[in-house]
């Protein structure tokens, strides 16, 4: 017999137990705990000791606290709308930015989601428009550009009647990111060969995504931007 065949009985057995003792604390739990722990467990990036100190935890905090947070949670969707010219989620449509008369239409940086609009936001630095992709291009989860708000781009661009002078391509500094850059130039580059496209360059850890980038680096990578 081999050292593995007698690690690997043991391996199922450690396995075994665990899921044996993990659904036993489950059937001993409250419902209402049960269900909340489920529910933090689908929440990306909580496994389900996270979700059980968070459970546990909020069996602490008075009523009324836990009334805002279910109300703030069931109006997250109701109060919120997609603005049909961004794709930025806002209370109004337009948004705010695009309803602005203080923002330069002529500028539109394209981020993939709208948290990435509250990072460069934070730089105080742009003062153009955005677009949100929601997404990039990433051939391994079937995210083709159809998936996400390309087409809208190159008809915002088209349209012109607010002639856009420059875009500045700020999709996160990864092979998604970068595949989509590249895929987002050659489209506007065929569809207008004059239009100035610039990417976000220096500053940005390779890697990294966008929305934990600090405000100093966000600003020099604004301003390093190169043509693309
Ligand atoms: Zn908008």
């Amino acid at each position: 017999m081999s050292v593995i065949d007698g690690i690997l009985p043991d391996l199922l057995e450690q396995l075994f137990q665990t899921i044996l003792c993990y659904n036993i604390f489950m059937l001993i739990l409250a419902k209402p705990l049960q269900k909340l722990i489920e529910a933090f467990e689908r929440l990306p990036g909580i496994g389900p000791k996270t979700a059980q100190r968070l459970a546990f935890y909020l069996l602490h905090v008075p009523q009324g606290e836990l009334d805002k947070f279910a109300t703030a949670l069931i109006n997250l969707k109701k109060d919120t709308v997609m603005c049909s010219v961004c794709f930025n989620i806002s209370e109004q449509d337009p948004c705010e930015i695009c309803a602005s008369s203080n923002r330069d239409k002529s500028l539109i940086c394209v981020v993939e989601q709208p948290i990435d609009i509250l990072s460069l936001e934070r730089t105080g630095k742009f003062h153009g428009v955005y677009h949100v992709l929601h997404g990039a291009i990433n051939p391994l989860q079937n995210i083709g550009p159809d998936e996400i708000n390309i087409a809208q781009l190159l008809k915002r661009v088209q349209n012109t009647t607010q002639p856009v002078y420059e875009i500045i391509l700020a999709t996160n500094p990864n092979m998604e990111g970068e595949a989509t850059a590249m895929y987002i130039t050659k489209q506007l580059k065929t569809q207008n060969p004059k239009i100035k496209v610039t990417r976000l360059a220096h500053g940005l850890p390779v890697g990294a995504d966008l929305e934990y980038a600090d405000e100093v680096t966000l600003s020099r990578a604004l301003e390093g931007r190169r043509e693309y």
